[in-house]
């Protein structure tokens, strides 16, 4: 659990159209945008609707969302005209996360180095 609630969260409310944002697709179940801060030629979050804390608690919560993520990701990146991608879920502070609403990255249009920073 994080201390966000939907009140406060800040992609409820781009979800809901409330703060705008560079949606690039979107379905029932999830929105996809482009990051404000990009980190790649292509950075992309992909969102579900609902707000679920972390990849963790979407996994619990609406299992069959986690695909819809990767899936609306993969059309994100194919329309971007790319064949290689990297999918990113940052979960907990420690490893980054700083939105407590999940989100899948989608980076690519640049090579990309193993390990991480
Ligand atoms: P995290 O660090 O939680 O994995 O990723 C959060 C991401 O949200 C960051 O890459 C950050 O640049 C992005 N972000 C934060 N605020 C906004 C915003 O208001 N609009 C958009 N489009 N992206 C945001
Ligand atoms: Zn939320």
């Amino acid at each position: 659990m994080s201390a966000a609630t939907p009140d406060s969260c800040l992609f409820c409310k781009i979800v809901a159209g409330d703060i705008p944002a560079d949606v690039v697709a979107q379905n029932d179940d999830a929105v996809a945008f482009r990051d404000v801060d990009p980190q790649a030629p292509t950075h992309v979050l992909v969102v579900p609707r609902s707000h679920y804390a972390d990849a963790s608690a979407l996994a619990d919560g609406e299992p069959g969302t986690v695909a819809v993520l990767v899936s609306l990701a993969r059309d994100v990146a194919q329309g971007d005209g790319l064949d290689d991608y990297r999918l990113v879920f940052n979960t907990g502070p420690g490893a980054g996360q700083t939105v407590f609403h999940t989100h899948l990255h989608l980076l690519g249009g640049r090579a990309m180095t193993w390990p991480p920073g």
